[in-house]
């Protein structure tokens, strides 16, 4: 048995993930080369809500107004709770990644500033997304 493969002595469930992972990848580079503020993440939070659908769960957006929760049934028992955050920074990325963003936006003041996802929350979207379709595939 791998050390990959056990954690808390126990196994993770991993079946389903490497197929994953080339959408996701996808995916994640679409979120870092477009981010948004807080507060102003719609395209993200319709593109989540979008996956959630897609994958099976009951739906709610607009909480907060930018909010998703996504909910999945499969009977009584405990309840799992997976949280990401979809908001960006107000900063300028200087990566030099071929999908770094460019993005600018005005902020609570009114003022244009350059918004990048030096948060990494670009990835919290990401992983959320390919975690939740595991879920699906694995009740
Ligand atoms: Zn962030």
């Amino acid at each position: 048995m791998s050390a990959a493969k056990v954690h808390s002595g126990g196994p993770i469930a991993t079946g389903g993930v490497n197929e994953l992972l080339p959408e996701l990848e996808k995916f994640y580079t679409d979120l870092h080369a477009h981010p948004e503020l807080s507060m102003e993440e719609t395209r993200t939070a319709r593109l989540a809500a979008d996956r959630l659908r897609v994958a099976g769960y009951d739906v709610t957006a607009g909480i907060g107004k930018t909010g998703v929760v996504g909910l999945l049934r499969n009977g009584h028992g405990p309840t799992v709770m997976l949280r990401a955050d979809m908001d960006a920074l107000p900063v300028k990325e200087a990566t030099g990644l071929p999908y770094a963003s460019t993005v600018t936006a005005t902020d609570s003041v009114g003022k244009v500033v350059p918004v990048a996802h030096a948060c990494g929350h670009d990835m919290h979207v990401a992983w959320l997304a390919g975690a939740s379709a595991l879920l699906v595939s694995h009740i």
